[in-house]
């Protein structure tokens, strides 16, 4: 057990102002592997005030030193790879070669384009008679999720000082660990005091004093929809700039001459990954009615192969999902499905065979889900795949929009460009096409009520930067 009773704020680990806690359990194991403190608004009070003291000297530090600090950023987090990872398995859940693959690789690739960036980035251009200039916004308030940990507080930091921003990061209650990682990591990179500053706490509590404070200039909060609406109507209200990177319900259309075991097998592994608890998994396949039911016959197949198992064992695909909290709501979601009238045919809402503790989920593909019915309107976040059947190309593209959210999304068809013709219809923010590799310079981010902004590459870096113009 870690018991830690530091913040790392103004380049130091200071004890907190109050002595709550939180404690960390690992889902797997049911056991508190952890301790850290419930930071309140003093110390958050303690963070923006060192984050605005910073902030003159970083915004005026010339780009490239900017860039080298990242850089030593990007080495001290690779360095860590296996501390990382392990942490991630731990207080997430997450098996540990994906652990390894994404929650640690990941970040570390995000952390290496910003380190390039912030020297290529062009902060002045030439437009006409004016000298345009894009300077920092300030003091950055960002408050991330438990679901890719270390990669949304990277998505958020690293292009905030790249961009000459200072940053006070609130974590995830469930996972503050790998939160202190960064910290450690920030401190080994010689980044300034107060360039980085870290308060672990409660959303309602420390989330929402970051969000209200009036020493922040803007916010980014990644999380669910619910909490996003309220801290933009906060941010907002106090006329200052919100990024929300919020959820998704996502569509996979799998387009007649696609291939179809192909599609489906990565369609059924993209819901699956970090057990279904991805804002952007595909999470509804449309499939045309002629090739349906050979569909939903592989993507059961395929499920089935997801064993729930011991996240630490390098073979388990399958981990538990983050918390009980999350395994009543996935299974009450699976159940729904069955009474709104889906089929279930792999999984279910009952404990996986064998497993006698850790919140786990059986992978679960629903068949015959149609638009109106809750498991295809509703983000469920957990290993939960909603098969849904269209006849022709207008009603593939009528059920993918027909969603408050917009994500994300994928395309298959037997040519890419028809692939391509198909997602400009699409109301989504990013479509990956006939499987598509994953670009961390890709912008990131929602349509309708999936968000407001772009994370990642340098669609993300311009996030935090205002513009001034020169007339000469
Ligand atoms: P959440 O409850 O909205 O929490 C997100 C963060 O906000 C956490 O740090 C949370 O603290 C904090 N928070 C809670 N209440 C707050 C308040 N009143 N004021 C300020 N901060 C507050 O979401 P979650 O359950 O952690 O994550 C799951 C959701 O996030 C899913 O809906 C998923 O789709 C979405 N998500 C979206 C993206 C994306 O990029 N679009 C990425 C990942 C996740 P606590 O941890 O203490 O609750
Ligand atoms: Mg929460």
């Amino acid at each position: 057990m870690q018991a830690h009773n530091g913040m790392y704020i103004d380049g130091e680990w200071r004890p907190a102002a109050s002595d709550g806690t939180i404690e960390v359990v690992n889902p797997a194991t049911e056991e508190i592997i952890g301790t850290v403190p419930a930071g309140t608004a003093e110390d958050v009070d303690a963070a923006v005030r060192a984050a605005r003291a910073a902030l003159p000297g970083w915004a005026a530090t010339p780009p490239a030193d900017r860039a080298a600090r990242i850089g030593a950023l990007h080495d001290a987090l690779a360095a860590r790879r296996e501390t990382i990872a392990a942490t991630v398995t731990a207080e997430l859940g997450a098996p540990v070669s994906f652990a390894r693959a994404v929650h640690a690789d990941l970040p570390v690739t995000v952390a290496g384009t910003y380190a390039r960036l912030a020297a290529e980035h062009p902060f002045e251009e030439e437009l006409g008679t004016s000298r345009v200039l894009h300077e920092p916004v300030g003091v950055v308030g960002a408050v991330t999720p438990w679901n890719y940990p270390l990669h949304q507080i990277v998505a958020k930091v690293a292009p905030a000082l790249a961009a000459g921003c200072t940053v006070v990061l609130k974590p995830a209650e469930d996972t503050p660990l790998v939160a202190r990682l960064f910290a450690e990591a920030v401190a080994e990179a010689g980044l300034p005091a107060g360039t980085f500053n870290l308060v672990t706490g409660l959303g309602p509590v420390a989330g929402q004093a970051l969000v209200e404070h009036a020493g922040v200039d803007m916010v980014s909060f990644t999380g669910s929809t619910a909490v996003g609406r309220r801290v933009g109507a906060i941010v907002g209200g106090a006329v200052k700039r919100v990024a929300l990177e919020l959820g998704g319900k996502s569509a996979n259309v799998l387009l007649p001459g696609a291939d179809l075991v192909k599609a489906v097998k990565i369609g059924v592994g993209n819901v699956m990954a970090n057990s279904g608890q991805t804002c952007s998994a595909w999470t509804r396949m449309l499939v045309h009615a002629d090739v349906y039911d050979e569909a939903v016959e592989i993507a059961a197949a395929a499920a089935a192969k997801y064993a729930p198992g011991d996240p630490t064992d390098p073979a388990t695909r399958l981990g538990p999902v983050v918390n009980a909290g999350q395994r009543e709501r996935v299974t009450g979601y699976i159940r729904t499905g069955v009474e709104e009238g889906a089929t279930l045919v792999a999984g279910g809402p009952e404990a996986p065979e064998g497993v006698e503790r850790g919140y786990y989920v059986r992978p679960t593909v629903l068949a015959g889900v149609t638009p109106e019915m809750t498991v295809a309107r509703e983000e469920i976040f957990g290993p939960v795949l909603s098969v849904m059947r269209y006849e022709d190309t207008e009603e593939a593209v009528r059920i993918a929009n027909d969603s408050e959210y917009g994500l994300a999304g994928a395309v298959w068809a037997a040519d890419d460009e028809e692939a391509v013709a198909f997602a400009r219809r699409l109301e989504t923010g990013q479509v990956d096409i006939n499987g598509g590799r994953f670009n961390p310079l890709a912008p990131f981010g929602g349509y309708k009520r999936s968000g407001v902004g772009r994370e990642l590459g340098p669609h993300g870096l311009a996030e935090y930067l205002q513009t001034k113009s020169l007339q000469l």
